[in-house]
């Protein structure tokens, strides 16, 4: 375990300075000045893409235009958790609207061979111990993640009045009727007092703007859209249509990370396109203890999930309840457990961090050299950056696909592929034929919320979001906005982030859960953030940032910074760069002073 202790400058096995420079040239080689607009807009252009290969059923109904006291956009894990805390807390008259033909969100839509969690599911799974649930294994796989999700909807009845299969197109504030009328693809026009949205922040899929990338005349799908009637099989892999076919697969992230496996073990041959390889560390799943299971004691869920919070956010913890890969990594690169009760000044802390990151991925370098046989390619799936430049991944069975006389690596060296054409994918001046492309190219992230969402929200005065956010999202605590009455939003956009997403959620759904509570005992007919108080947190945001921003251009290209572009926006955007505890804590606070500070009430 590296500690302060162990990184003295004078005793190291490598040279910082070297790795520094190495990691400069990485990225340099990756930055791009089309930054984010390297990807399409899938929307537009390759709308097919997005489709929704699961639905059994499609749905035929009438339009609504009836009322209810509070519609919930999204029914992924926020949407649920929300709709959950809000029954618990009395409110019935609760609709969710979701896309989907069922619940779950991104586990609805990431069907790909392989998903699992890779937060630990005892603490990613929402509601266990309200449901007498406790997942099967350490790190839970889609199916049973998909059906957790039923299984709450079912629990708190959230199938009542649930418009699935069903996208909002707009949302407009009625100020006479102090209503909002959500405008659905179905023609619905819904009546609500109150919206709560959650879109989600990793929902729409996006292609790479690759030269051709239309001409192909295989077959091709997103990862998020997986065509099993293609490639035969499920979730659980067995891919027994691939037996004959030369896959592709553009994207070494962590959804690639867990498909790869499956298409390798399947396809006659499977050429994986790699830009930026993924940090891969140890996995260790593991069937759940029926003994250690039975013997869990009333609010064991709640007391892991802020074991983990605290000591993933880099504070002290008596006992490591979780001890996986994250609580492992983090706490050696920051916890300041490490530098307290030695005689380290505090200005030396950044730089026995850097070395601690530099030390922990060259174990995370030696595992590839340790697994993949043939050296060039083992050369090649090592990364070249800090371990939180990109999301660290944990698998044991990706890098040694690469053993596989049939799979092949196709490193570009940072430039990416090259084209596209009828018959395959061009990188390095060489055509690849293949008879099948699945694109593991993510999802936007840093585009504009009501892009992403699919919608615009037109507000009082008809204002909208799309104008008011058109400079970067403004809002108090990331969940009421100035000018949209009667409007909560949960997401991680300036609100508390934590690798344990849905403990941020649950955090934000009591949160709203009170202010909705308050607004019902002190007869509330609208709510919104005052001006004072929304520019006040976006002051907050901007200034909670600050220490960050090197080390966010300082990384090789990617989502967590604006695809190697960090800007006033892409921060403003950002979550809450004092951390989750911080934000909880805040929160807390802020519900305990009882004066609903910064709401505007009428
Ligand atoms: P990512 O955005 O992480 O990865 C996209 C991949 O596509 C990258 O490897 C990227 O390369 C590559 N790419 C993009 N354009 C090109 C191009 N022109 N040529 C070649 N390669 C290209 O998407 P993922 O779906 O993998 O993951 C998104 C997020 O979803 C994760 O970060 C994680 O938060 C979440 N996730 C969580 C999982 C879990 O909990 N188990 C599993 C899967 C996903 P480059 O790196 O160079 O940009």
């Amino acid at each position: 375990m590296t500690n302060a202790a162990t990184l003295d400058p004078d005793d190291l096995a490598f040279d910082p300075d070297a790795l520094r420079e190495k990691y400069r040239i990485e990225r340099d080689k990756r930055l791009r000045a089309d930054g984010n607009e390297q990807y399409l807009r899938i929307a537009e252009d390759f709308a097919g893409y997005a489709l929704d290969p699961y639905v059994e059923a499609p749905l035929q109904r009438e339009p609504l235009t009836d009322e209810v006291e509070i519609v919930v956009i999204g029914g992924g894990f926020g949407g649920l958790i929300t709709a959950a805390r809000l029954r618990e807390a009395g409110f019935d008259d609760v609709r969710l609207v979701e896309q989907g033909a069922d619940f779950g969100g991104t586990w609805y839509w990431n069907r790909y061979p392989g998903a699992a969690c890779d937060t630990e599911a005892y603490i990613y799974l929402p509601l266990c111990e309200e449901l007498g649930y406790v997942a099967s294994s350490k790190y839970a796989f889609q199916p049973e993640i998909l059906e957790h999700s039923r299984a709450i909807a079912r629990h708190y009845d959230l199938y009542r009045g649930a418009l699935l299969q069903t996208a909002v197109t707009a949302l407009e504030w009625h100020a006479g009727s102090a209503r909002w009328i959500v405008r659905t693809n179905r023609g619905d026009s819904l009546r609500a007092r109150f919206v709560v949205q959650s879109n989600g922040p990793l929902t729409t899929p996006k292609l790479p703007g690759i030269p051709g990338i239309g001409d192909f005349r295989g077959h091709s799908f997103h990862t998020s859209r997986w065509d099993y009637d293609y490639t035969g099989g499920g979730p659980d892999g067995d891919l027994d249509r691939l037996g004959d076919k030369r896959v592709a697969v553009i994207g070494t992230g962590a959804t690639a990370v867990q498909c790869v496996p499956h298409l390798g073990a399947a396809a006659r041959e499977l050429y994986v396109f790699q830009r930026t390889p993924s940090s891969i560390d140890v996995r260790a799943n593991r069937p759940t203890d029926p003994a250690w299971a039975a013997g869990l004691e009333p609010g064991w869920q709640r007391e892991r999930m802020e074991n983990f919070n605290v000591l993933t956010s880099g504070g002290i913890v008596e006992q490591d309840l979780v001890q996986d890969g994250w609580t492992e990594i983090i706490r050696n690169l920051i916890s300041t457990a490490n530098f307290r009760g030695t005689d380290i000044p505090r200005e030396e802390v950044p730089r026995l961090m850097e070395l601690a990151d530099f030390q922990k991925m060259n174990q995370i370098r030696d595992r590839v050299d340790e697994i993949v046989r043939d050296p060039a390619t083992a050369e090649a799936l090592k990364p070249w950056y800090r371990q939180f430049c990109k999301r660290p991944c944990f698998h044991d069975e990706y890098l040694p696909t690469f053993n596989r006389p049939n799979v092949h690596l196709i490193d570009t060296d940072g430039r990416g592929v090259e084209a596209i054409t009828a018959e395959g994918v061009v990188a390095g001046g060489r055509l690849y034929l293949v008879d099948c492309i699945v694109f593991a190219t993510g999802f936007e992230v840093g585009t504009a919320f009501t892009r992403r969402a699919g919608y615009d929200v037109t507000g009082r005065e008809g204002r909208r979001l799309s104008e008011e956010w058109s400079d970067g999202m403004r809002s108090l605590h990331g969940m009421f906005v100035h000018g949209f009455p009667n409007l909560l939003i949960t997401s991680n956009a300036q609100s508390g982030f934590t690798t344990n997403f849905p403990h941020a959620m649950d955090e934000r759904a009591r949160h709203l859960v009170y202010v909705l509570d308050r607004c019902r005992t002190d007869g509330v007919r609208t709510l919104e953030a005052t001006a004072a108080a929304q520019d006040a947190w976006v002051e907050e945001m901007l200034a909670a940032s600050r220490f960050n921003e090197e080390f966010l251009a300082s990384c090789t290209p990617g989502y967590y910074n604006n695809e190697g572009q960090p800007n006033r926006r892409s921060v403003q955007d950002g979550p809450y760069g004092r951390g989750p505890v911080r934000f909880f804590r805040l929160l807390e606070r802020w519900r305990a002073e009882g004066g609903l500070d910064g709401l505007e009430r009428r």
